[in-house]
Formats: C-alpha cells, structure tokens, sequence
C-alpha cells in the first residue's frame, strides 16, 4: 500500500464515502496554509481558517459546498491604511474517487468529460482509499482567487500626495504653490531665449 500523509488540512470522510446519498457536516478551525497573498494582501500562514460547510457523497466522489473565513491583512494600494478584518470566501468543490487499477482506458474518457463540464468547479483530492478529503489546496485557491489585487480603503480613496505624502483623503484642498520642476525648467528656457532675442535686437 502507498504510504499516506497526513496533514493539518486532512478531513475524515470514511463514513460517507461508502455509499452515494450521504452527507457530513464541517465546521472546524483549520490553519491558513502558506502562499496565500503577500504583503499588501493575504492570510498570515497558520491563522485559524473556519471551514463550514458539508460533503456529499455522490457515486464518483464527494462534493464540499460551503465557506471559509479567516483574517486577511490588506493596505489599501493608494494610502497604506491597513484594512485587516475576516473575510469569506465560498467554496464548491468536487473530490473523485480514486481511480480503480487497470482502467486507463476509462481515465482517458473522464479527462476528456470533465474538461468538458462547467470549469468552475474545482477538483481537490482524496487520500488513502477515499478515508480523507485533502482541504489544503482548496482553502489556498478559494482564498488566491476572491482576494483583490489592488485594495481599496475605498472606491474613491484619492490616495496619497505624489510629492510630500500627505493623505489626500485628509487633506482634499491640498496642494503644492511651487511649480511643477518641469514647467519651471521650460519657463527659464523661455526667459533664456526671450533675453538672447532682445540681445541680437
Ligand atoms: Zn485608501
Ligand atoms: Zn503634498
């Protein structure tokens, strides 16, 4: 037999995995797996990730419908206001029972089903003969996918100023009297010809 491995993202779902029609509620804290988001945005690895949700059992697998929530870090991208509070992100997900021995035949037409099929179901595995449903790369998508890329404190965050660092938002009347370097370089270039010309005169 292969060996299993066992982690903190295993669930077991012997119980109803042996016949089709079952189900098994979820709701347990789970560690945030690493290589969710980074420093502007993401889930701290190790913090508690609540999964609630239930597994169905079906006749080629088990489905997962349900929620994760957990704490994501985030700055807004124009200011730097951290907007650290729990998100949740729902989830569905299908785990397929393990291919039976000498079906390679059978395998090839599956493939080609499910490329088929509504690609926004995710298929995740399960381990040790269908005994346990591997979450971990399931809480990483889920949560990859429903964070922003850019956040926002909000819509219209004005950000802050490109030249002294105010926050804008603060400060809407804010700006500089000096002029623009590039403008007050183009002035003196004006005032430069304008001396030469009345020289030449
Ligand atoms: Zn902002
Ligand atoms: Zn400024």
């Amino acid at each position: 037999m292969a060996r299993v491995t066992y982690t903190d993202w295993t669930i077991p779902v012997a119980q109803i995995g042996s016949r089709a029609g079952q189900s098994m509620e979820v709701d347990k804290a789970f560690p945030a797996p690493s290589g969710i988001g980074d420093t502007i945005v993401g889930i701290t690895e190790g913090s508690d990730v609540q999964v609630r949700g239930r597994f169905d059992s079906i006749v080629d697998g088990l489905i997962f419908t349900g929620s994760f929530t957990a704490p994501v870090h985030a700055v807004c991208t124009r200011c730097d206001t951290p907007l650290d509070r729990d998100w949740t992100a729902q989830a569905t997900a299908f785990f397929p029972f393990e291919e039976q021995p000498d079906d390679g035949k059978d395998k090839d037409e599956e493939v080609e089903i499910f490329a088929g099929e509504d690609e926004a179901e995710d298929v995740y595995p399960l381990i040790d003969r269908g005994a346990f449903a591997d979450i971990e790369a399931l809480i990483r998508d889920t949560f990859v996918d429903a964070l922003p890329l850019q956040p926002l404190c909000r819509p219209d965050c004005k950000g802050l100023c490109p030249q002294c660092g105010v926050d804008l938002n603060e400060h809407p009347e804010h700006e500089h009297k000096v002029a623009d370097m590039r403008f007050a370089g183009l002035a003196a270039l004006k005032e430069q010809l304008e001396a030469e010309e009345q020289g030449d005169a």
